[in-house]
């Protein structure tokens, strides 16, 4: 049975799916690829399930695993500059623990990934645009674990944490009052202070993968922007997320603190898939309130605010139950 699902533009929400190249350790336990790609339709991909069936999904674009971080940025690029013509924008990846959350929107020194080209492509089109427009950039970078808001900006990572919490203000707008907004003016010194709010994600914790898989991490960028013509100032955000893992854990290594944190995640994601599909299917309600996630990024939710999801997936058949889970959801958000 050829299963069918479309996920497709609508609207300001785009659906993009990666599969990451199969690793070596796959390769040596014999695990194979179940996912193929139609060399005449880019962005189709199909599975082949473990009683051989076959079920088809189709997104608005597929990064398949030969395709580079250039190849994924230029698709992205777009969505993010629009943020300098006033929208508000949203970032996020999705996905399993090992799929390449982090590589795609953090990348490695080499092999930068989307938050750091995005702030290079700002400063060069703000250049570009400086004699009508004058722009200036603020970085800001925070983690949410367990319901609970962390500034990974902060000095000292090792001072117990400032408590943030989400304030509406007078204009409407959700706000994080005292979270550090880092003026930036130049691409050495941004990947300089990603790199040191990536570091603070992992203190506290045993291991660093280990936080990170639970927690979600987020960039957020602000442009204030001046109309040197006409005087009118504009201030939009962009928010580049990399989302906690999406796998389910076994019921029975689930116990205390493990536990509370696999209901945090879960809670938090299906809050953030309940909003893009009330989007999506334009309901009028829109839930945000249902998680920190989603209410801290309101008012860049929705409206005419842009919102980009990667579905990341493996290509092993371990994987298999996983990566179906994560096609859905994305099939939910569309
Ligand atoms: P996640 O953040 O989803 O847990 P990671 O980004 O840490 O996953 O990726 C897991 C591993 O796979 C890392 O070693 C990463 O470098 C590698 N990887 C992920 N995606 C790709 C890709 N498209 N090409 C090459 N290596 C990748
Ligand atoms: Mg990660």
């Amino acid at each position: 049975r050829l299963y069918n699902e479309v996920i497709e533009l609508k609207g300001n929400i785009r659906v993009f799916c990666r599969c990451r190249p199969l690793n070596q350790d796959e390769i040596t336990n014999g695990s194979t690829s179940v996912i193929d790609f139609d060399s005449s339709q880019e962005n189709e991909l199909q599975i082949t399930c473990s009683d051989s069936s076959r079920k088809q999904f189709k997104f608005d674009h597929i990064f398949r695993p030969e395709d580079n971080q250039e190849a994924v940025f230029a698709q992205t690029m777009p969505i993010v500059t629009s943020v300098l013509d006033g929208y508000n924008v949203c970032i996020f990846a999705y996905g399993q623990t090992g799929t390449g959350k982090t590589f795609t929107m953090e990348g490695t020194p080499e092999k930068r990934g989307v938050n750091y080209r995005t702030l290079e492509e700002l400063f060069r089109m703000s250049n570009e645009r400086s004699s009508i427009l004058r722009y200036e950039l603020f970085v800001s970078m925070l983690e949410v674990y367990n319901e609970k808001i962390r500034d990974l900006l902060v000095e000292d990572c090792s001072q117990p944490a400032k408590k943030l919490e989400i304030k509406q203000s007078a204009e409407g707008t959700q706000e994080v009052p005292g979270l550090v907004e880092a003026h930036v003016y130049g691409t050495d010194e941004v990947w300089e202070l990603l790199k040191s709010g990536s570091q603070a994600r992992s203190v506290g914790s045993t291991s660093a993968n280990e936080l990170s898989s639970r927690s979600h991490c987020l960039l957020r960028v602000t442009v204030m922007g001046e109309n040197l013509m006409n005087g009118q100032r504009t201030r939009s955000h962009l928010w580049l997320v990399d989302l906690a893992g999406s796998e389910r854990v076994g019921r029975i290594e689930v116990e205390g603190e493990r536990l509370k944190e696999s209901q945090f995640i879960n809670k938090s994601l299906s809050a953030l898939g309940d909003v893009i599909s009330a989007l999506a299917s334009k309901t009028t309600h829109v839930p945000y309130r249902n998680s920190k996630l989603t209410h801290m990024l309101q008012s860049s939710l929705g409206g005419d605010c842009k919102t980009l999801m990667f579905v990341q997936i493996s290509p092993s058949s371990a994987d298999l139950g996983e990566t179906l889970c994560s096609l859905n959801f994305a099939s939910r958000v569309r």
